[in-house]
């Protein structure tokens, strides 16, 4: 099995604090592959630091491997363009634009670089949410906060990406709305792009994932099969509990 992206004995302080020490992690074609973990463990780090985008006083060292090639020292926008897509946390989303036209900045790169058939993934992406397409002449920041995170999704898959990391998709969401999401991302799976989710909601993540690591301070603890760790007697108490 091809793999698309590697980490390997990655670093990431903020000044003096250490918020990644040796982390390794792997993700293969076709994968959903999960990291879980308390606040503060160093999960959106890790995703920031992948795509090239830490915050302010970040920094970052090791290797990050993307599709055979170490991407650690190119810019944010070369990443994107190779396909590498981030949803971060807060969504980034254009409030007081459409739907539509949301949609439409995701494809922007790919019409940027004369690929003609930029708005080719439309289809996908109202097939997999059709909410959005009965509303893609809403203004986003009258969606809902489900909507929301499915348009920050879409937008992500009009750009066509080969890897599609998801920082807390679930957070804030009503159950009900968090159960839709974790279908939408199982649902991911048929569109072939590989995808790193980062999550609290320990469960419903590694229900849909294949392959899952356990991130506490700074550390990945345990590693396995999403099924081998969610049977994990360790798993089960700190991020599972009885229920
Ligand atoms: P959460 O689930 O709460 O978002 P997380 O696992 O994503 O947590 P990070 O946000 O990556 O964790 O934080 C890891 C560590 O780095 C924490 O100790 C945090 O306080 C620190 N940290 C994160 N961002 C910054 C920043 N911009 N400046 C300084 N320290 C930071």
């Amino acid at each position: 099995m091809s793999v698309i992206l590697e980490v390997k004995d990655f670093h990431a302080s903020y000044g003096k604090v250490d918020a990644l020490s040796g982390v390794n992690l792997k993700v293969d074609a076709g994968e959903i592959v999960t990291v879980i973990g308390p606040n503060g463990a160093g999960k959106s780090t890790m995703l920031n630091a992948v795509m090239g985008a830490l915050p302010a006083g970040g920094v970052a060292r090791g290797a990050v491997c993307y599709l055979g090639s170490d991407v650690s020292a190119m810019p944010i926008e070369r990443r994107v363009a190779q396909g590498m897509c981030l949803v971060p946390e807060n969504r980034e989303l254009f409030s007081s634009m459409t739907v539509e036209d949301n949609l439409m900045l995701g494809a922007y790169r790919r019409r940027q670089a004369g690929d003609k058939n930029y708005l080719d993934q439309t289809d996908v992406v109202f097939g997999l949410f059709p909410r959005l397409k009965e509303r893609r002449r809403q203004e986003a920041g009258t969606l809902s906060g489900g909507e929301r995170q499915m348009l920050a999704v879409g937008r992500a898959l009009m750009g066509k990406p080969q890897l599609l990391m998801l920082d807390e998709p679930s957070l804030g969401l009503a159950p009900l709305i968090v159960k839709e999401i974790f279908h939408i991302i199982s649902d991911l799976r048929k569109t072939g792009v590989a995808i790193l989710l980062v999550e609290q909601n320990a469960r419903a993540a590694l229900q849909v994932a294949d392959y899952g690591y356990v991130i506490e301070t700074g550390e990945i603890v345990l590693e396995g099969a999403a099924s081998e760790l969610a049977a994990n007697p360790r798993v089960i108490e700190s991020y599972l509990g009885l229920a």
